[in-house]
C-alpha cells in the first residue's frame, strides 16, 4: 500500500470509477461527495468519507476534484469549507474537471496562497476508459508537480500528456472536445440525411469505417446512435457546457469559431428540449424532432 493520502471530491459518472481505481492501486483514499448517497459504495468498502472538502484536504497529500462546471469547482475549492481552507503547505491539488483555463488559473491562485501546488488535469475518455483506468490525462502545471503526482495519475490513465503551464491542460481539453462536438453533430446530421433518403443507416457506418477519416468512435457511439441508445456516459448538459467554454476561450484568444458557435446553438436547443441529462449523442433525437 502507498503511504500517499489521496482525497477524492466528486463521485459522479467519472469520479466514482476513477476513485475506485486509486483504491485498487493501493492508495489511502478518502472521499467526499455533495450528495452523500454516492459515497455509500465507498463507505461499504471501509473508505473514510470526509465531512467537507476542507476536512478531506486537511488529511490529504493530494486532493483531486472531479465535478461539473467552473462555478462548481470554484465552490468546492475556493468556497467556505473548501479545499483551500484545509489544504496543507506542500500538498498538491489536482483538478480533473473540464473547466476553462481562466478557472484553472483562479484555482491555482487560491492554493498557492497556502504554499500548496496545483495541476489542471482534465481527461479524455468517458465512463468506459474511466472504469478501465485508461483515460488520457492532459496536464497543466509545473513538471515537478506532475512528477510528484504521476503515480496517482497513472492509476487512472494510460496516457499522460504535459501540455504546459497552469491552464494548458484545460485549453487542450477544450480543443479536443471541440473535435468531439463537431464529430457528433456532423454524424447526427449525416445519419439523419441518409435515413430520410430511405437508405440503410448501417451502410453509412460501413462507408465511414472504410474511409481515411475512420474512427473507433463510429463503432461505439455511432452504432449506439443508430440503435437510439442515448444512455448517459457523457451528459449533454456537460457537452453544452464545454462548447460554451470553447466560445469563451475563442473570445479570450480572438479566435473565430463559427462552426462551434452553430453547434453551441444545437446543444442549447437540445437542452431546452429536455435532453440535458441524456447522453450528448441525443442531439440526434433533437434533430429528428426538428426535422419532422
Ligand atoms: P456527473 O456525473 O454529472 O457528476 C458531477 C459531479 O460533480 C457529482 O459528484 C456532483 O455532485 C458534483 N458537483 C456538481 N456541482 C457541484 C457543486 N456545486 N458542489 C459540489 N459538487 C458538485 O459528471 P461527470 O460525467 O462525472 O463529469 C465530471 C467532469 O468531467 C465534468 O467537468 C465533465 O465535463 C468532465 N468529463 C466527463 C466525461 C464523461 O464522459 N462523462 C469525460 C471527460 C470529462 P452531486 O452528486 O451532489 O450532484
Amino acid at each position: 500500500m502507498s503511504t500517499l493520502r489521496i482525497g477524492f471530491l466528486g463521485l459522479g459518472t467519472m469520479g466514482a470509477p476513477m476513485a475506485m481505481n486509486l483504491l485498487k492501486a493501493g492508495f489511502r483514499v478518502q472521499v467526499w461527495n455533495r450528495t452523500a448517497s454516492k459515497a455509500e459504495p465507498f463507505a461499504k468498502q471501509g473508505v473514510k468519507v470526509g465531512k467537507s472538502p476542507a476536512h478531506v484536504a486537511a488529511e490529504s497529500d493530494i486532493v483531486i476534484t472531479m465535478v461539473s462546471q467552473p462555478k462548481d469547482v470554484e465552490q468546492v475549492a475556493l468556497g467556505p469549507d473548501g479545499v483551500v481552507d484545509g489544504i496543507k503547505p506542500g500538498a498538491m491539488y489536482v483538478d480533473m474537471s473540464t473547466v476553462s483555463p481562466s478557472a484553472s488559473r483562479k484555482l491555482a491562485g487560491g492554493v498557492t496562497t497556502k504554499q500548496a501546488e496545483f495541476l489542471d488535469a482534465p481527461v479524455v475518455g468517458s465512463k468506459g476508459p474511466a472504469t478501465e483506468g485508461a483515460l488520457v490525462i492532459l496536464v497543466g502545471g509545473l513538471p515537478s508537480t506532475l512528477e510528484r503526482c504521476r503515480p496517482v495519475l497513472s492509476a487512472m490513465g494510460k496516457t499522460i500528456i504535459h501540455a504546459g503551464g497552469v491552464g494548458a491542460g484545460s485549453t487542450l481539453k477544450l480543443a479536443t472536445n471541440l473535435m468531439l462536438a463537431h464529430l457528433a453533430a456532423g454524424f447526427a446530421e449525416g445519419l439523419l440525411l441518409v435515413q430520410r433518403a430511405g437508405l440503410e443507416p448501417k451502410k453509412y457506418l460501413e462507408v465511414l469505417e472504410a474511409s481515411t477519416f475512420r474512427s473507433p468512435w463510429y463503432q461505439t457511439k455511432g452504432a449506439g446512435m443508430i440503435k437510439r441508445d442515448f444512455s448517459t456516459h457523457f451528459a449533454l448538459k456537460h457537452m453544452y457546457k464545454d462548447v460554451r467554454l470553447m466560445g469563451e476561450l475563442g473570445l479570450d484568444t480572438k479566435t473565430a469559431l463559427p462552426i462551434t458557435k452553430a453547434i453551441e446553438q444545437l446543444f442549447a436547443q437540445s437542452e431546452a428540449a429536455g435532453k440535458a441529462e441524456a447522453d450528448y449523442s441525443a442531439i440526434l433525437a433533437f434533430l429528428e424532432e426538428r426535422s419532422s
